[in-house]
């Protein structure tokens, strides 16, 4: 089968081919897994993060991808919740140990047995993947491939961020950074918040219309200063500045969850800026958001088909893998970036 593979860490900085097209040979489910045909997969910022190192799969060449939307082409013998032909998603969760205290408390998420799609196991950059069936999710029918796959990750992990800012309907709520999942996000808010009112920090201009378009009450630098002060904020930047900036417009009390695997180290000078009296006096917290669980998955996935929350999604052809992950790094184009295999 076709695969693209991430044969070592690398400098997007220095080169714009991280993925090699190579055939490989074809994955044979076991017993407890399925074979799925890809249709489509996300790209995600932490594909980023992977191949220059941030979090770096665990061996390689590593197949990554983990936002995979496919049918059941074949079943292992103990498989019984899905059937050939059945569509399905793969999440970032690729697999958890399911008997450690974490597991049994619902926090898969951070079992330290966590393994991620992707990272540590091959995921859906390829034409065929395996996954355990009990790690892999129904598509509501309402969306295509191309819609759903940025919406198991982007969106779930969106999901579980608002879930952890504790918001209530009618309190504020801020987004620092509107990429695939901050305009998710914002979607979700105003579907579960009604009577919330939203603002967008953005530095690139487009992002700020894009946020107002969608229903943010104003959009703005991080530096700027917007019309009031929020109860959460949502973080999905990959750099520090918008850390230490957007602390200064909570609420009392309030709190900032930020939504990275891994920030990157370029702008690290500007946590010298903290102070302890503008940024976190006054009872503010900074919680972080950590992987995901089947069960955040599941609900986005039911909620996003509820609303509905279509994505707007960019598609690109697989063999243009490395021309997405070069546009995510350095343009600022609205919506998720989805790679699609031919005959889709
Ligand atoms: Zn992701
Ligand atoms: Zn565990």
């Amino acid at each position: 089968m076709k695969a693209l593979i991430l044969k070592s860490v690398y400098d997007l900085l220095q080169g714009s081919q991280p993925l090699e097209q190579v055939d490989v040979p074809m994955p044979v489910p076991a017993a407890n897994e399925i074979l799925i045909k890809v249709s489509c997969c996300g790209v995600c910022h932490t594909e980023l993060d992977e191949i220059e190192g941030r979090t770096p799969p665990s061996r390689f060449p590593m197949i990554l991808g983990h936002q995979v939307v496919g049918n059941v082409i074949r079943k292992g013998a103990q498989v019984t919740r899905f059937q050939e032909s059945d569509r399905v998603g793969v999440a970032w969760i690729f697999s958890a140990c399911g008997v450690c205290d974490l597991c049994s408390n619902g926090l898969e998420n951070l079992c330290t047995e966590f393994k991620a799609t992707g990272r540590d196991a091959p995921g859906g950059y390829a034409e065929y993947m395996v996954a355990d069936e009990k790690f892999i999710y129904s598509i509501p029918e309402i969306f295509s491939d191309a819609e759903a796959a940025p919406l198991l990750c982007a969106g779930a992990i969106g999901y579980r961020s608002l879930q952890l800012t504790g918001l209530q309907n009618a309190q504020t709520l801020g987004l620092s950074g509107f990429g695939a999942s901050g305009h998710l996000v914002l979607k979700m808010a105003h579907s579960l918040f009604p009577k919330s009112k939203t603002i967008v920090f953005a530095r690139n201009k487009h992002e700020q219309d894009f946020a107002r378009s969608l229903g943010a009450v104003w959009a703005g630098d991080v530096t700027a200063i917007p019309p009031f002060k929020v109860d959460a904020i949502v973080d999905t930047t990959p750099v520090w500045k918008p850390i230490v900036e957007s602390l200064k417009h909570l609420k009392p009390g309030g709190r900032l969850v930020i939504n990275a695997i891994r920030k990157e180290k370029e702008d690290k000078n500007a946590l010298l800026e903290l102070s302890y009296e503008d940024h976190l006096w006054m009872e503010k917290e900074i919680k972080s958001v950590a992987n995901i669980t089947r069960k955040d998955v599941d609900e986005f996935l039911q909620l996003a088909a509820k609303i509905p929350i279509k994505p707007e999604v960019e598609v690109y052809p697989f063999e243009q893998a490395n021309k997405a992950l070069h546009d995510l790094k350095h343009k600022h184009i609205k919506g998720a970036k989805v790679i699609v295999m031919k005959g889709n």
